[in-house]
């Protein structure tokens, strides 16, 4: 499903279409950036473009150079969602080429405005970790990570934003945006019909659950988005469509979408369920439910393990399995 070209370029089932490793310096390892060759009305467009580090863009480069492509002759840009690795050289490429970047709207002031939106993002996380009893030396921690991600952003001005139903023209055939909010809640994901192919981004992954992480609501009077619950819709939404290869922003193609859904679902309701189980014994804050959970966590993992459990709280909460009460601030987990 991907054949190698060279180290950093594969061929994907798609004519035109191919898929570029990056590295990171994360956990997750490397990730993929997706080369459409213009041709027709269709212009020259790189979705998602690595981390902003000097190993990503020597990888970007020599995987382009495989298709005959330099950053100057890229002339649009869709980023799929606004992690660090998936944005990070989408300034440099435009400082080249001019390219037209494309997101959705809820990942345009984290490319317009990179600094602000993180400080916004720590001040509305800092409330969190307070009410779940997170201890203050880890929400320092937290809080280094955070600035280490926010070292990698560069800002770039969205020229357009792409949402849920639109149809986009890549590789002389039209792809329908689809918005599933989840991992990310900018995240997009664009489907050939015809191919029957998903550019899948972090939404479907076939070796690592894609961790919903905890973001602010889009306005600070709304309530806080529930990422799991968001996810686990979506991810449903997507096993419905006929899908040959969903090519995804880490690890290898997935084939039977659908059954890898399934297996998500069930792994999520069986963690919420190990979750009901501990509050069960005794009422615990978020932070007890994480180290609970997760015994061995080291500092770069905290955050990924408090917006999962928090996630399986709420799917509890959904399903009237735990409800918590409130002491001088800090939230204790019930099981109903
Ligand atoms: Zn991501």
């Amino acid at each position: 499903m991907l054949t190698k070209i060279t180290p950093h370029c594969h061929e994907t089932a798609l004519n035109g279409l191919y898929a570029i490793t990056l590295p990171t310096p994360f956990p997750v390892g490397d990730v993929f950036a997706y080369l459409a060759l213009g041709g027709g009305s269709a212009p020259l467009t790189l979705i998602d473009c690595g981390v902003r580090t000097d190993a990503a863009r020597a990888a970007l480069k020599e995987g382009l150079a495989a298709c005959g492509v330099t950053f100057r002759d890229i002339e649009r840009i869709i980023l799929t969602h606004h992690h660090t690795d998936h944005i990070g050289l989408a300034g440099e490429i435009v400082a080249e080429s001019g390219a037209q970047v494309l997101a959705h709207p809820l990942c345009v002031p984290w490319l317009d405005f990179p600094a602000a939106k993180r400080s916004t993002f720590d001040a509305y996380m800092l409330s969190i970790f307070r009410e779940g009893g997170v201890p203050e030396d880890v929400i320092g921690g937290i809080e280094r990570v955070s600035a280490y991600l926010g070292s990698f952003a560069e800002p770039v001005r969205v020229e357009d934003t792409l949402v849920e139903g639109d149809q986009i023209a890549l590789l002389g055939r039209q792809w329908q945006v689809y918005h599933t909010p989840g991992h990310a809640g900018d995240l997009l994901c664009l489907y050939q019909p015809e191919a029957r192919i998903l550019l899948s981004s972090d939404h479907v992954l076939r070796a690592i659950s894609s961790n919903p992480l905890l973001e602010p609501p889009e306005s600070p009077e709304m309530p806080r988005p529930q990422r799991l619950l968001d996810y686990l819709r979506e991810l449903q939404r997507i096993a419905q469509l006929d899908i040959h290869i969903a090519y995804p922003g880490h690890g290898e193609p997935v084939t039977q979408v659908p059954q890898l859904v399934e297996a998500r679902l069930a792994m999520h309701a069986q963690r919420a369920e190990k979750l009901r189980a501990l509050c069960a014994e005794q009422p615990r804050t978020l932070y007890q439910l994480v180290r609970a959970m997760f015994p061995h966590l080291r500092e770069p993992e905290m955050f990924l393990a408090i917006s999962e459990v928090l996630g399986h709280l709420d799917l509890l909460v959904r399903d009237g399995k735990a409800f918590t009460d409130l002491r001088e601030g800090v939230a204790f987990w019930h099981a109903a």
